[in-house]
């Protein structure tokens, strides 16, 4: 199978449309990261999403929509779910809700829930208005590596294991989307944390509390697929909040948050995650840096964790926690 990278021209559009009909994959932009996108009503079509990536079959994937009324159809709505609808979609917001019916075993990992999400991203959008269904779609990355946030990176990762990938440009965000679990409405529960912040959660359901969930690294029954190693490079991470005892040596790399501290201002293998300082441009270049560092044989990342003040300081860290797991 060749990997080629087609425009979003409205030709390209109903081409994707018509090959996700079929029940194959298709490539995706999204402003998180690049997806996987297969027909969600499909079990079959689901079945290669998993064989891609190898993915094991108790990770769930998580459903994307056009309309509310879709969502409505996939699950069951509740107040909770409307109010973070009616703020947050089309955008980074993912909701675990009862499942109907018609959501297959194998999207869902047998979970009697499901996870859904209104994507922003116009290439998407046009994808999934075209196409008139329900997307399933995990990152396009092979299970465990770092999530893509350039259509090169699903061709590098993917390469003849798909034939199509949709052009939409790099990820505006850059992360994966915050996942909030609302299947007891009055005690909602973030399982990932992403762009939009538990305050944000929390301000728009006065009355509930919401919480992260425990540790989601170790849970398996609330979110099987969040697993305390995961967007890894094969390169080892050292973290840090400050970096600085480190050895300056010629086959590690360090990558402070945002400004070089004097001691490594010589040193050759120094970068910087966001130089503007905004959580939104450390973002948007973690996962791309951590792929080219990966690309270059070294011996060693320091990396330097975002500092608390950044709200998007938890998303950050936590993926950048992850990367670092063994
Ligand atoms: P991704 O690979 O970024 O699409 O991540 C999908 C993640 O969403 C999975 O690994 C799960 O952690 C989470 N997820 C999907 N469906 C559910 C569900 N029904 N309940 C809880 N978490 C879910
Ligand atoms: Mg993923």
């Amino acid at each position: 199978m060749r990997t080629q990278i087609y425009r979003p021209t409205p030709v390209n559009l109903h081409r994707m449309a018509c090959a996700l009909r079929r029940g194959d994959l298709v490539g995706v932009p999204s402003e998180t990261v690049y997806g996987l996108a297969a027909d969600a009503l499909n079990p079959d079509a689901c079945a290669k999403i998993f064989t891609a990536k190898e993915r094991p079959a108790n990770d769930p994937l998580i459903i994307h929509v056009h309309q509310i009324a879709q969502a409505k159809q996939l699950a069951f709505w509740n107040q909770a779910a409307a109010r973070l609808a009616d703020k947050y979609w089309p955008g980074p917001l993912t909701l675990v809700l009862p499942k109907r019916e018609i959501v297959p075993n194998i999207v869902t990992a047998g979970l009697d829930s499901v996870a859904l999400r209104m994507p922003q991203h116009p290439v998407f959008r046009a994808l999934l208005e075209t196409a008139n269904l329900p997307l399933a779609a995990p990152s396009a990355n092979p299970f465990g590596y770092i999530s893509p946030t350039t259509s090169d990176h699903v061709k590098t990762s993917l390469k003849n294991r798909i034939a199509y990938i949709l052009e939409g440009g790099a990820c505006r965000i850059g992360l994966e989307s915050t996942i909030v679990d609302l299947r007891s409405p009055a005690h909602p529960q973030i399982l990932r944390p992403g762009a939009i912040t538990l305050r944000d959660i929390q301000a728009m359901l006065t009355g509930t509390s919401a919480v992260h969930s425990q540790d989601p690294g170790e849970g398996p029954a609330l979110s099987p697929g969040l697993l305390k190693r995961h967007y890894s490079p094969n390169t080892a991470i050292e973290l840090a909040e400050e970096i600085s005892s480190a050895q300056v040596t010629s086959n590690q790399v360090f990558v402070f948050y945002q400004r070089i501290p004097p001691r490594f201002k010589t040193a050759k293998f120094t970068y910087v995650l966001t130089p503007d300082g905004t959580g939104l441009s450390a973002a948007n270049r973690l996962f791309a840096l951590l792929r080219k560092l990966d690309a270059q044989g070294l011996d060693k990342i320091h990396l330097q964790l975002a500092p608390s003040s950044e709200p998007l300081a938890e998303a950050l860290n936590d993926r950048m926690r992850r990367a670092a797991a063994r």
